[in-house]
């Protein structure tokens, strides 16, 4: 088979991605096991949403090592009880599944992701600035920006005059300063006021963070501290309304030890409202729940046995495309995106 082939880095690729699996299984179900034998510590929380004591008893599932309600009034799935805050930094910072996928995944792959998750993502936040910014240019801050891919994306894109990232990881904080990028290492709730006032924030953006956090709302407050009155919040998050969620619920790949928070549109709206936002968007442009259903019942991990309508539209690929653009245009994907405008003065 000669380098010319294409399909021979195509089998190469597969044989690599296989070897990793393997070894992220082991780091992973250490993970678990780390939290799952911790669980005496955890702690009772109400909804992260609305606040209310108020759960579905129909609704409730377990996976190891959570149980995960279903908040009766705003539908936000949730984990109680849960690791405290302090026990998070500990799980993360101890984390062999966080060492392997930065020693071993990330490495391999960072090229695919860049091109396919964080440069369109890049183009996205562009637009959403472009259609909601009083004015152009500003400083864009992320928290939580992992090896700083979609900063420097955002940055060759040219149009903020400053980014900055939020990270307190020092191995992530160190990555991210190798790039050339302005880094505030520290949690973002020690940032101190001076700092913040320095950098005239009009953005904040945080990707698939907030539903790993304890306490959300504590977050989001932060957020708005970060940003000067006016600026806008973007926020991502899997959707407890999103399809693929809804329908396989603990068997979803989305649904695993780290995330805690599973909002819906309306219920991370009325968070945002709830810290002194208003909401200002709300998009669901998954590509992928349909055919995460379909893998599942096509691996005998999920049957739509019994809803034979729902079978066919699923399973079949032509019915499955237009499912899924449906999904998107109607807040059904399971990746969740909301736009949120910080009022003058925050209720909270
Ligand atoms: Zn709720």
């Amino acid at each position: 088979m000669s380098a010319a082939d294409p399909a021979a880095p195509l089998r190469e690729h597969d044989i690599r991605a296989d070897d990793l699996k393997a070894g992220q299984q082991a780091a992973l179900e250490h993970d678990i096991q780390y939290l799952h034998a911790r669980r005496a510590a955890f702690v009772e929380v109400s909804c992260p949403a609305c606040g209310a004591d108020d759960r579905d008893a129909h609704a409730v599932f377990i996976k190891r090592p959570h149980t995960y309600h279903t908040c009766a009034r705003c539908s936000t799935i949730y984990v109680s009880p849960r690791p405290p805050a302090a026990m998070l930094g500990e799980f993360y910072a101890q984390s062999p599944n966080y060492a392997y996928w930065n020693a071993h995944v990330f490495p391999r792959s960072e090229a695919a992701r860049r091109e396919r998750i964080f440069r369109p993502r890049a183009r996205r936040v562009v637009e959403i600035v472009g259609r909601h910014a009083v004015a152009p240019g500003g400083t864009l801050v992320e928290v939580g920006p992992g090896f700083g891919t979609f900063a420097e994306e955002v940055r060759a894109l040219g149009v903020m005059d400053r980014i900055v990232v939020i990270e307190p990881t020092p191995d992530l904080a160190a990555t991210c300063r190798s790039r050339g990028l302005e880094v505030i290492e520290a949690p973002i709730e020690q940032v101190d006021e001076a700092t913040l006032a320095a950098l005239g924030t009009t953005v904040v953006a945080s990707f698939e963070c907030i539903e790993h956090l304890f306490d959300p709302g504590a977050f989001v407050r932060s957020c708005a501290r970060v940003l000067q009155p006016g600026g806008l919040l973007l926020l991502t998050c899997p959707s407890a309304a999103g399809f693929d969620i809804a329908l396989l619920r603990g068997e979803s790949d989305a649904v695993d030890h780290e995330h805690l928070n599973y909002f819906t549109p309306d219920s991370l709206g009325l968070l945002l409202e709830a810290c002194g936002f208003d909401v200002l968007e709300t998009i669901t442009p998954g590509l992928l729940d349909v055919e995460l259903v379909r893998k599942k019942v096509q691996e005998g991990r999920a049957s739509l046995r019994g809803q034979p309508f729902l079978e066919r539209v699923v399973m079949d690929p032509i019915l499955g495309d237009a499912l899924q653009s449906f999904l998107q245009a109607h807040g059904l994907s399971s990746h969740l995106w909301m736009v949120g405008r910080r009022r003058p003065s925050p209720r909270t």
